[in-house]
């Protein structure tokens, strides 16, 4: 009999582990693929915060793949993404995940990559009931419909609590092998991964990505809103991740360094926007996000006494900030550090 291939949708987390480990189990011949949004919360920015150095940084993708023993096929898909983000059918979740449309259009990606390579079906790790928008009973067909994959879609952490899908019918998989895994207990999981020998693994954190998480969302709605578009680069959606965002004025805000971590990446767009650091004092360094010819001598006086507030000198009278433009011309600022009573909490995205 052939071999059958399966193309499993790997996120790093435990269940597209598990769920791809039953199918090499099953005699299938596995290989991986993982998405890459831009929003994906991978290592990233534990790359990137001193406070998180000591977090290992792995692609935990990569890492489940080698585990695994299969091969690993990184997409990259930022571009196509936009619309899933920008104009989800189906809405978005808490935040602002997308992620019935995300799961769909992932899973149609998953098509398209198993016509071109020759694969027989797609796996996902699934489970019923375990996340509110995209994992409900009632949403999981519609992946299926919407994606186009239909019954070539084969989810084996819960695949016995779901119609029969093609590998079952046709015996390339064993149904009676799949699961019947539901909700949000992950106990089932864990003592599965304990079975099969698995011990060290990602904690599943709130989701694949930063559009679940309320803080990013919000700073992602801020963006829209100011530039009266939903409209963004990838470069917007990892500032996004660093550092303080703090909008004192409608058109402008600042992205203030948290340490030196933060303060190093954000030195990367040093030729992309004013920046500022304390001269006389260390501090941290500071990004204007405005649209140019927008800010005036008050808003700059106004973010150099920020830029004042974050750094050592935060208490003392006077500290020297440098303004660099776009050309890198400097101009020094000698500032009071703005005091923390001018400084009101709604100006923190
Ligand atoms: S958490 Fe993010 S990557 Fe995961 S399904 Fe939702 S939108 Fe997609």
């Amino acid at each position: 009999m052939t071999q059958r291939k399966a193309a499993a949708l790997i996120s790093g987390g435990l269940d597209s582990l598990l769920a791809a480990k039953l199918m090499l189990d099953q005699g299938i011949h596995v290989e991986g693929i993982n998405f890459y949004t831009g929003f994906c919360v991978e290592g990233h920015t534990h790359a990137i915060r001193n406070k998180d150095k000591n977090k290992e940084k792995r692609n935990n993708a990569l890492w489940v793949a080698e585990q695994l023993g299969i091969k690993l096929h990184i997409v990259d898909i930022i571009e196509e993404y936009k619309d899933v983000v920008i104009n989800p059918k189906h809405g978005y979740g808490a935040n602002l995940n997308p992620c019935l449309d995300c799961k769909g259009f992932m899973v149609r990606k998953a098509l398209e990559w198993i016509q071109q390579h020759d694969f027989d079906f797609i796996v996902t790790g699934e489970v019923v009931g375990q996340r509110p928008m995209s994992q409900r009973k009632d949403t999981m067909p519609v992946i299926a419909r919407e994606s186009g994959a239909r019954d070539l879609l084969l989810r084996p952490l819960c695949a016995r609590i779901l119609p029969e899908t093609l590998p079952e019918r046709e015996g390339w998989v064993d149904r009676n092998k799949l699961l019947d895994f539901s909700g949000r207990n992950r106990k089932p999981q864990m003592a599965l991964a304990n079975q099969l020998g698995f011990n060290d693994y990602a904690q599943p954190a709130g989701g694949c990505c930063f559009l679940t998480d309320a803080n990013y969302s919000r700073k992602l709605a801020d963006l829209w809103q100011v530039r009266g578009e939903k409209r963004y680069e990838i470069d917007d959606i990892m500032l996004l991740k660093v550092g303080r965002h703090v909008r004192p004025r409608p058109h402008f805000k600042l992205i203030i360094g948290r340490d030196d971590g933060e303060n190093n990446f954000l030195r990367g767009y040093r030729n992309r926007f004013v920046h500022m650091h304390a001269s006389s004092h260390r501090g941290p360094l500071v990004l204007l996000d405005a649209e140019s010819g927008t800010v005036s001598e008050n808003d700059l006086l106004l973010a150099a006494r920020l830029t004042a507030r974050f750094g050592k000198g935060r208490t003392d009278d006077e500290v020297t900030v440098s303004i660099h433009d776009l050309s890198d011309m400097v101009t020094e600022y000698k500032v009071a550090p703005l005091h923390p009573d001018e400084l009101p909490q709604e100006w923190y995205l």
